[in-house]
């Protein structure tokens, strides 16, 4: 798999100096230098509101509100709604919630598609009295039939050479709603011998007697894609109208479009210049809205009587393993780290597929300066201090964020029963342990130096405590004397510390690339069984007992958490963001050493 390189380290670069602008902005700098559009820079992000934005978006988001932020110019957000069949209202106002929450703003620019349905039909009315479109009366097959191949030219529709007054009746009379589905489309009439098989006369509106999730039932006929997205960029006045490699062979459409609409116009209609990126793709990764669906809706569909969370299955398309926008929020991603991590992947003209290690990286580099520390146990293991007062309480000071000394303090509260993790502790410890072990002492991060004296088991030889002395002259974490441990342990007060649930989350899907499947099967035979795990028994700080939905955190020695939505002071819920591991400079650091 051929892995981006990604260049631009400098996650700040807001530089102007044309060397050091992306393919796209190097062009952007150019026609605003030269007075191309009148120095104006206007672009737009238009997704089509038929799923959740997922990091692929992100990208395409980034690169617009970017360029318009930059350049001191202007970035719309509109919808391109013109397919009724598979758009939601559910999907408009997820979108909006991303964008924003990624940190950009349209102002007053918020459009639709389907407010310029007239006057795309009027265009259309201009094309047909110009002989240039027709209505055509062949079925969907036999359109495709017409159409030839790659090597084969097309076949000429027999109703292509209808007259333009014909022509405008029809269209008309499928307007009104005459018509069934199907039935009939209006074409442009181009070149069914053109080697680019989009400008074979290519159709400009289906019949569709759908409701539309804005315009209702005003109209049966909808436009196509090609018809209608330049024509949307045309009427917004945009300068540079950015897409993704796949529309290169459509241009030449866009062009002949509104090229035909200005020939012989009094008044020309602005035509925007397209310019073409290649999309994101990620490892472990499917990023198509297609596929995202289906994933939500195999979700839905399996019956889960069973109160534990599917394993195999996403719940939801903010579920915190799906790549969505969010999905991404909701597992503790900040807007930022995923506003860095598409400047750092930079923008380019070659399709790629970037490590998920890279996001994670560019996520715990975010969360590293902006979360606070505390202290969580996931398998918790009970330990009592035997020479602690029993009935003692005191308050440890602990500091909230040592990459950010204005975070300050907290009081953390410690008694003669504790909980550590069950893993920091060995009765047999190979030689690299060097964590808690019998007749060991280690740090409790702090708090003080503690021992272990005994090991208690239950019946079945399962260890259920531990027995320890505390020094207390090591309050805080320091040895008077100068006295070293090798290891300094998290842990919670057993009387105080809140009980939480935990979700760990790995790979959604076990394969590099999830959409390679074998011959018979699907994308879904790469689901990652172990995608997510559940620990309904952990305990944390007890100050994180109101902690808000979607609040995050580093839980010290484990990784970044955040609350989930459907946490509530009663069931504490923490979905795993990242663990702090960085496999990515890892990576790095390898290949620099091979260098
Ligand atoms: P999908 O392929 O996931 O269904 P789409 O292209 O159909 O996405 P749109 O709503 O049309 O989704 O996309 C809105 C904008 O986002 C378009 O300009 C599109 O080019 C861009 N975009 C979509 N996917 C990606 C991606 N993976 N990387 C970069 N830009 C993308
Ligand atoms: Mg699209």
């Amino acid at each position: 798999m051929n892995k981006a390189n990604p260049t631009n380290e400098d996650t700040n670069n807001h530089s102007t100096e044309p060397e050091s602008l992306d393919f796209v902005r190097a062009i952007v700098a150019k026609d605003q230098q030269t007075g191309k559009w009148d120095h104006r820079v206007h672009t737009r992000f238009p997704p089509e509101p038929n799923g959740y934005l997922h990091i692929g978006h992100a990208k395409s988001i980034c690169l617009n509100f970017g360029i318009a932020q930059q350049f001191a110019g202007k970035c719309n957000l509109r919808f391109d709604d013109t397919n009724p069949i598979k758009e939601e209202q559910e999907y408009i106002d997820s979108i909006i919630e991303d964008v924003k929450w990624l940190g950009w703003d349209w102002q007053d620019r918020l459009y639709y598609a389907s407010d310029y349905f007239e006057q795309m039909y009027q265009y259309a009315v201009e094309l047909i009295k110009k002989g240039l479109a027709y209505v055509c009366d062949l079925t969907a097959e036999q359109t495709r039939q017409h159409r030839g191949t790659l090597t084969a030219p097309g076949q000429k529709s027999p109703y292509r050479d209808r007259s333009p007054e014909e022509n405008l009746d029809l269209f008309q009379r499928m307007r009104n709603g005459e018509f069934p589905d199907g039935s009939r489309t209006l074409k442009a009439k181009i070149d069914m011998a053109h080697p680019n098989l989009n400008l074979r006369d290519p159709v400009m509106y289906r019949i569709l007697h759908a409701e539309h999730p804005r315009t209702g039932n005003d109209w049966c006929i909808y436009p196509m894609y090609d018809w209608a997205h330049g024509l949307e960029d045309s009427l917004e006045n945009i300068t540079h109208s950015i897409c993704t490699l796949e529309f290169e062979n459509h241009r030449p459409l866009y062009d002949w479009f509104i090229d035909s609409i200005n020939r012989d116009r009094p008044e020309q209609i602005p035509h925007p210049q397209q310019i073409e990126f290649a999309r994101l793709n990620l490892t472990y990764t499917v990023m198509s809205k297609r596929r995202l669906l289906e994933l939500v809706q195999a979700g839905q569909d399996s019956n889960w009587d069973d109160p534990r969370l599917p394993t195999d299955q996403v719940s939801s398309w903010d579920d915190p393993r799906m790549p969505t926008i969010s999905g991404m929020r909701r597992r503790g991603y900040s807007p930022q780290s995923i506003r860095n991590f598409c400047q750092r992947i930079g923008i380019n003209k070659f399709n790629s597929t970037v490590d998920f290690a890279l996001l994670e990286h560019c996520v715990r580099e975010d969360l590293n300066k902006t979360s606070p520390r505390v202290m969580a146990v996931l398998n918790p293991l009970k330990v009592i201090i035997t020479n602690y007062p029993a009935n003692q309480t005191e308050q440890l000071d602990a500091v909230n964020n040592p990459e950010d000394p204005s975070a300050g303090t907290r009081q953390v509260p410690f008694s003669r029963e504790l909980y550590i993790e069950r893993d920091d502790f060995l009765e047999d410890p190979p030689k690299k342990f060097f964590r808690l072990a019998p007749g060991r002492e280690v740090r409790l991060r702090y708090a003080y130096f503690i021992t272990c004296q005994e090991v208690i088991k239950n019946e079945n030889g399962q260890i259920i405590e531990l027995r320890c002395t505390y020094d207390p002259a090591t309050r805080g974490g320091d040895s008077p004397d100068g006295r070293k441990v090798k290891a300094t342990l998290h842990w919670v007060c057993a009387n105080n510390a809140i009980p939480a649930e935990v979700r760990l989350y790995d790979h959604l899907f076990n394969k590099e690339n999830p959409s390679e499947v074998e011959e018979g099967r699907n994308f879904f035979d790469n689901l990652n069984p172990d995608s997510l795990k559940s620990l309904p028994q952990c305990f944390v700080e007890p100050h994180l007992k109101n902690a808000p939905p979607l609040s995050r955190f580093q839980f010290e020695r484990l990784g970044y958490f955040c609350t989930d939505p459907d946490s509530t002071a009663d069931h504490l819920i923490f979905n795993r963001t990242a663990t702090l591991k960085d496999t990515w400079a890892k990576i790095q650091k390898q290949q620099k050493n091979q260098q």
